[in-house]
């Protein structure tokens, strides 16, 4: 008999009429022949008051009781939903957490699931029960609760339809599906059929709130299909696989996190070991750090500057409080009003051009890009917060992204194309394994790789768009694209890498650039070389980046230039040293390597 797991956000259970409307869906489900779970998050806005609540009390609760009580919200409503269900003539039990066996480590609001027994939830189905699950929390071995981080219910529904083997997982919400970018914020967005999962990975990193990313981690990790539906029609919605919906279009979908922050260390001594400090204090709170930019060092010293959520801004600069003096660094600067915009394709990986159409769209709407960042599969670019939706709107635009591609599949070619996959081994070996524990799938050398450096770019629109529409029309294919702070006037650094072969063009075309526009100085290098740990998840375990300093500064290796996405992890270092970090790498990780 198929099994369903049902998800269903807070505005689909924000009163009793929706409440009803879940119950009657589950139940339809169940009578159509189906076993039914359902999770359920806390009714409306539930967790916001609960918060609300708590922050009228004291401004530093202790985070176990602000695990306490936000799990309650969920509590509410899977007896509520359980009710409804009972009302309709129907059978169903709800349970905690707890009673699902959701088993997390104890880190409080951000709790990672480490195991789940599907015994009670097995037998309850048997006996004819809908069992309606609290999203979002768990407990620790010592039975505190625990709650998985906000959105996490999204998370509980992945990680069920995993371990129960389902052949569906439904997510139901207020949208009746994924979209190129938030519809909310731009109207013009367009429902996709189908996502990948590294595309949705990557968007739901980068703001795009539909879907908890670490869901996205679970899924792609035990090959769950994710169905994205609204829970007020019955319309189908979009479907989150390993496949992409086109294989030429190069960007799929754009994202902004509207509140961000930017932070810059200046003056760090570019001695191996410095970032490990900054980074490792950092990540011990458990804040995912993104666009990290070091400069090209001057005078033995570098800054370095990265990027956190607004919200964590505060936890972050006590963390660098602490490390600075010993770090011997000069200070710390900040600027929060700032806003993160992104865009993402699968296919991104093997075109040129990408990235000069982006630039290019952000010039022509008049917005100034402070920092960039690349990884494989996205472009991010940090711009004035007032700046952001203007900004957002003209990359959606330059992409086309409003337009379906003549290409894409639907999800039924895409089904039809593929063989059928065998469920039971793929259960028998996540049963085995520790749940949300990091999964890495590689740990990969880049040889003869050249970096050039484009240093004292002013401060305004257009520069990063034509110093990559001139490398593009040289036909240079360029890898990692950083930009960041240079100096206390405003001016940018940029650098990129490519191949070694094509240093000398390059060098030429940066020389052009800057004849042009009055930069201060050029510089070039070919004895580079890229290391690249590739697996799941790569940003939200925290602890990755800091592993990786850590090995290269043991051994005495200087990262140039880091990049980090959901999918990879890249530095690049001095090419004589390259087959020594790799291997040290391959050691380091060696417990995590599949
Ligand atoms: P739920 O309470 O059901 O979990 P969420 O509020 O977490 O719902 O997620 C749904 C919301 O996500 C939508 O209302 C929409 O505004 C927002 N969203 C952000 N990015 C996207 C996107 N790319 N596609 C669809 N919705 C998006
Ligand atoms: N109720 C939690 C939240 O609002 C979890 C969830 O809805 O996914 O974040
Ligand atoms: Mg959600």
């Amino acid at each position: 008999m198929s099994l369903i797991v049902q998800k269903f956000g807070g505005t689909s259970v924000a009163d009793v009429e929706k409440i009803r409307a879940a119950a009657r869906k589950a139940i339809r489900a169940q009578r159509q022949g189906h076993r039914v779970v359902m999770v359920v998050s806390a009714m409306g806005k539930n967790t916001d008051t609960l918060l609300d609540l708590a922050s009228q009390v004291g401004d530093n609760p202790p985070a176990r009781e602000m695990d306490m009580l936000l799990s309650t919200g969920e509590q509410v409503s899977v007896a509520l939903v359980a009710m409804a269900i009972h009302e309709l003539g129907a059978k169903a039990t709800s349970l905690t957490g707890g009673q699902i066996g959701m088993k997390t480590d104890n880190s409080y609001s951000k709790a990672r699931i480490q195991s789940i027994s599907t015994e009670r939830i097995e037998r309850l189905l048997d006996q004819g029960n809908i069992v309606v699950a609290a999203g979002f929390q768990g407990i620790d071995d010592d039975l505190n609760i625990t709650t998985l981080g906000r959105g996490g219910s999204d998370t509980t529904a992945v990680a069920l339809a995993a371990v129960l083997g389902a052949d569906a997982c439904e997510i139901y919400t207020d949208v009746d599906g994924v979209y190129t970018t938030d519809p909310r914020k731009l109207p013009e967005a367009r429902r996709v059929e189908v996502i990948s999962y590294d595309e949705m990975l990557e968007l739901a990193s980068l703001g795009a709130g539909v879907m908890h990313s670490r869901s996205i981690e679970f899924a792609k990790k035990f090959g769950v299909p994710i169905h994205v539906r609204s829970s007020f029609s019955d319309t189908e919605g979009t479907m989150i696989v390993a496949e992409a919906e086109s294989t030429t279009q190069p960007v799929s979908g754009a994202a902004m996190t509207a509140d961000e922050a930017r932070v810059t260390v200046l003056g760090v001594p570019d001695v191996p070991g410095k970032s490990l400090q900054i980074f490792s204090a950092i990540a011990a709170r458990k804040i995912a750090v993104d666009m990290v930019v070091q400069n090209v060092g001057k005078d033995g010293r570098a800054d370095i500057s990265f990027t956190v959520p607004r919200g964590e801004l505060k936890s972050t600069l006590q963390a660098l409080d602490q490390v600075i003096a010993a770090v011997g660094a000069e200070g710390v600067t900040h600027d929060d009003q700032v806003s993160k915009v992104s865009v993402v394709g699968l296919n991104m990986a093997t075109q040129t051009n990408v990235a000069s159409r982006m630039f290019r769209a952000l010039s022509d709407a008049g917005v100034n890009i402070q920092m960039i960042t690349t990884s494989e599969i996205k472009i991010s670019t940090l711009v004035p917060k007032d700046q952001a939706a203007n900004a957002l709107r003209a990359v959606h635009e330059a992409f086309q992204l409003h337009h379906r591609p003549d290409d894409a599949k639907s999800w039924k070619q895409i089904k039809a194309d593929r063989g059928a996959t065998d469920v039971e081994t793929l259960v028998n070996r996540l049963r085995a394994d520790a749940l949300e524990a990091l999964t890495l799938t590689g740990i990969t050398l880049t040889k003869d790789q050249a970096r050039v450096t484009l240093h004292g770019v002013p401060d305004r629109p257009g520069i990063a768009a034509d110093v990559f529409e001139m490398i593009g029309e040289a036909k240079i294919f360029v890898d990692m694209i950083v930009q960041g702070y240079d100096g206390e006037d405003g001016s940018t650094s940029v650098s990129l890498t490519v191949e070694k072969k094509d240093l000398k063009r390059a060098m030429e075309v940066a020389e052009s650039i800057r004849a042009k526009h009055g930069l201060r100085d050029i510089q070039g290098a070919d004895n580079i070389a890229k290391v690249t740990v590739s697996g799941i998840g790569l940003r939200s375990h925290t602890h990755v980046a800091t592993l990786l300093f850590d090995r290269l500064a043991t051994d005495q290796i200087n990262v140039e230039m880091i990049n980090t996405s959901e999918l990879q992890v890249n530095a690049v270092i001095d090419a004589a040293k390259a087959v020594e970090a790799t291997e040290g790498l391959r050691k380091t990780f060696a417990e995590s390597l599949r």
